[in-house]
């Protein structure tokens, strides 16, 4: 293996350390404990895994930290009146519910009824917008914020960078779009965003400085995609298995980790990568909306 090992568990670890020396502060200058309200609507195992991980780095931190959680069956005015209230609430700086939710709930619906200031997601569309403007008290959705604070903390060079990126979803691609393209530090690159319509895929990520898959389908992108030296960001998270032993579910990304390993200058791995930078970038963003309301 010739690549870099990006390791996102790591990195993630320094920042909440970071974070931990931040939270005293608060504490000590204002009495100030952020609070967390993470909500959970049903049981899908995999929403269930990512709150779990959310609560228990929240508790690590000394949050304050409420946990909801909904049946599968409840009504969206349930869930509504439970970010309401949490809206209205003064120990509660941030408001998280898990995606994907039950059918019966319109997403679009839910989100905007978060109080933007508690956004800590980044997904309300004030927030996007904001980002879109290049405003900085925008909450960054947790991803792309994690995305860009690695590639920064591993010193790779954006400012003129080629950078492509697989998939255009709300959440990822095109918030990291943005981001990666505006003007300043961890920016100024050169976007390209790609997607089901895109009609040849593999040359454009031949072309990437930086190439960042987020498509949700497993190995789709090959190592003979890849430029020799490329940074190469793995956000895939897809469960291709299941492991009796552990009884743990198998997990891959959506690069041919192996075989691309060989031939980038620097990968992510699949898990360990991405996914714990995006906790960070959450709890980061709390603490960040705690500070803004100290005396709460
Ligand atoms: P999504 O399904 O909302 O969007 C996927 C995007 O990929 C779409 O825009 C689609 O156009 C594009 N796409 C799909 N197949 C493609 C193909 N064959 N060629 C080109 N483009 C294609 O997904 P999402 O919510 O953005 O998540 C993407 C992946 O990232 C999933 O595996 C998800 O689990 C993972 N994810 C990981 C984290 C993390 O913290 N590690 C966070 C969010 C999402």
């Amino acid at each position: 293996m010739s690549a870099k090992i990006l390791d996102g568990a790591a990195l993630s670890r320094a920042i909440l350390d970071e974070l931990g020396e931040e939270v005293a502060a608060l504490r000590a200058a204002h009495g100030t404990v952020p609070g967390l309200a993470t909500i959970l609507v049903g049981e899908d195992p995999a929403s269930v895994s990512y709150v779990t991980r959310k609560v228990a780095t929240a508790h690590a931190l000394g949050f304050h930290e409420v946990q909801e959680t909904l049946p599968a069956t409840a009504h969206e005015a349930e869930l509504l009146a439970c970010i309401e209230r949490h809206n209205a609430d003064p120990r509660i700086h941030g408001i998280l519910v898990q995606l994907p939710l039950p059918r019966h709930m319109e997403e679009r619906t839910i989100i905007h009824a978060i109080a933007p200031e508690k956004d800590v997601d980044g997904f309300h569309p004030v927030n996007l917008g904001k980002l879109l403007m290049g405003d900085a008290t925008a909450f960054l959705p947790c991803t792309p914020a994690g995305i860009r604070e690695m590639l920064m903390r591993a010193g790779v060079r954006l400012d003129g960078a080629e950078v492509v990126i697989v998939g255009r979803s709300n959440i990822v691609g095109k918030p990291l779009a943005v981001l990666l393209g505006q003007k300043g530090p961890g920016g100024n690159a050169t976007v390209t965003l790609t997607h089901t319509g895109t009609r040849d895929l593999a040359a454009h990520c031949r072309r990437a400085d930086v190439l960042v898959a987020a498509a949700g389908v497993p190995g789709l992108v090959r190592s003979e995609w890849i430029k020799p030296g490329a940074v190469v960001i793995d956000v895939g998270v897809n469960r291709v298995g299941f492991n009796e032993k552990t009884g743990k579910p198998i997990l891959s990304g959506d690069v041919e980790f192996a075989a691309a390993a060989e031939v980038a200058g620097m990968i992510t791995p699949v898990p360990g990568g991405v996914g714990p930078m995006t906790i960070a970038m959450l709890m980061k963003n709390t603490v960040r909306s705690a500070r803004q309301h100290p005396a709460a």
